[in-house]
């Protein structure tokens, strides 16, 4: 079967490019190693939450997706964040860039659920879940794919956005920089005694960050916890009865938020740093996770993976109205070269953060408060952080 792309990975990333290139009246195929159509009614609100930017959110609208989304997310409009190692805390305002809000949480599964609705629409977008692909080949002018399941589909571009265990990308030999965190985030939803209405808490601890995020399940107000700990303390956390975990938690949020009651089972991710040296290769381009995996520490993977989306949509429906090759070798070069440099510099400053926040050094804990104190007062500065966060350029 010939495609214009075959998009591997339906994932947010995977499913938000096919559902946007779909409405273009592209002909693709999305295939998916799991069954992200089919996710349940009682799982839409477990597992990874995402703090949708600005800039998200208003691609979420381009693509008519933001209508089915809103309703189940929350929007905040504060972040707050201390430092429990020391005594400064930073409290970032939409009202500080003139905006009314921040961003918006939601979980990852009500976003998906509302893409495959969308994309169930389309006839153009053809969806086959449960394969992976074993063989990729470079033909002339287009690009052979193989499933496992015996599936041979042929198109003029492979897009791979399959995560960060990409196939895509060890099939097309794309060189990698990559190292453990040595952390591991638990994820589950809250009820905290103090109700966190808008803000969302972003704490670093000694043994790593904790995220406390505002979110909307049905019509009550809960909190979904990213708590990003150091491997043997979470294998510790993870293993220890709930009553215990939460007596932890409040101690490591120093009472500021109250005592919690766990809503939902817990999830656990194990959590490491990548980057493709490269975004692309011949008849193969990499988009969100694929490309790059970021510690989730201020909730920049997605924004990025969109934003990887957005760009490479642009330029690929550009040279589609040209009538040229919609894998141009100048085009993909281009997109892997711009969308490269701004992922790194989130990349670095994640990094700075987890290591500054990760030492015990009196130096760098003085100049960690002493950086809380600059940013806090210096309103410039302020905003720089706030517009960075919420995905304004
Ligand atoms: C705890 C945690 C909290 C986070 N919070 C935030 C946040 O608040 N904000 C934010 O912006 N980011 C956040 N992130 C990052 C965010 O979750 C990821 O960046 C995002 O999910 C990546 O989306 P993706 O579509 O690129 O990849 P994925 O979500 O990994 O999707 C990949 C898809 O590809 C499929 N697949 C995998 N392998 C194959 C294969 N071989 N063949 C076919 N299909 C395959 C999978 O089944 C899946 O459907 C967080 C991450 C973690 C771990």
């Amino acid at each position: 079967m010939k495609y214009e792309a075959i998009i591997v990975g339906g994932g947010v990333a995977g499913a938000s490019l096919a559902l946007l290139l779909g409405q273009a009246g592209m002909k693709i195929c999305l295939l998916d190693k799991g069954s992200p159509s089919k996710i349940q009614k009682t799982d839409l609100f477990k597992g990874k939450t995402a703090s949708l930017n600005l800039a998200s959110i208003d691609f979420f609208k381009k693509i008519g997706l933001w209508e089915k989304v809103n309703h189940s997310s929350k929007e905040f409009t504060n972040i707050e964040v201390w430092d429990a190692e020391g005594s400064s805390k930073i409290i970032f305002n939409a009202k500080d860039i003139s905006r009314s809000k921040l961003g918006n949480i939601a979980h990852n599964n009500t976003i998906l659920t509302a893409l495959y609705d969308l994309l169930k629409d389309l006839p153009n977008v053809n969806r086959v879940e449960n394969v992976s692909v074993s063989i990729i080949k470079e033909a002339n002018e287009s690009i052979d794919v193989q499933t496992d399941s015996g599936l041979s589909l042929t198109a003029s571009l492979v897009v791979g956005s399959d995560g960060s265990m990409s196939s895509i990308r060890s099939l097309s030999s794309i060189p990698i920089r990559t190292w453990s965190y040595e952390q591991t985030a638990i994820v589950t939803l809250l009820e905290s005694e103090i109700p966190i209405h808008d803000t969302a808490y972003q704490i670093f601890t000694s043994t790593g960050p904790i995220a406390i995020l505002p979110v909307r399940v049905e019509e009550e107000e809960l909190a979904s916890l990213i708590w990003s700990a150091d491997k043997a303390y979470a294998d510790k956390l993870l293993t220890s009865e709930p009553a215990e975990f939460l007596r932890e938690l409040k101690l490591k949020t120093e009472s500021k938020l109250g005592s919690f009651k766990m809503r939902e089972e817990i999830s656990s991710f194990p959590l490491h740093q990548l980057h493709a040296k490269e975004y692309f290769s011949n008849r193969a381009v990499l988009v969100g996770d694929s490309a790059h995996t970021m510690h989730p520490l201020a909730g920049q993977g997605l924004n990025l993976g969109l934003s990887d989306v957005i760009d490479l949509s642009e330029r690929i429906l550009l040279l589609r109205r040209e009538g040229r090759d919609i894998a141009d070798k100048t085009m993909l070069k281009s997109y892997s070269d711009s969308r490269e440099k701004v992922n790194l510099r989130m990349t670095a400053l994640m990094e700075a953060f987890k290591r500054g926040f990760g030492s015990k050094n009196p130096w760098i804990k003085l100049g960690r408060n002493l950086a809380f104190d600059i940013t806090s007062n210096n309103k410039s500065l302020k905003k720089k952080f706030i517009k960075e966060a919420a995905g304004i350029t």
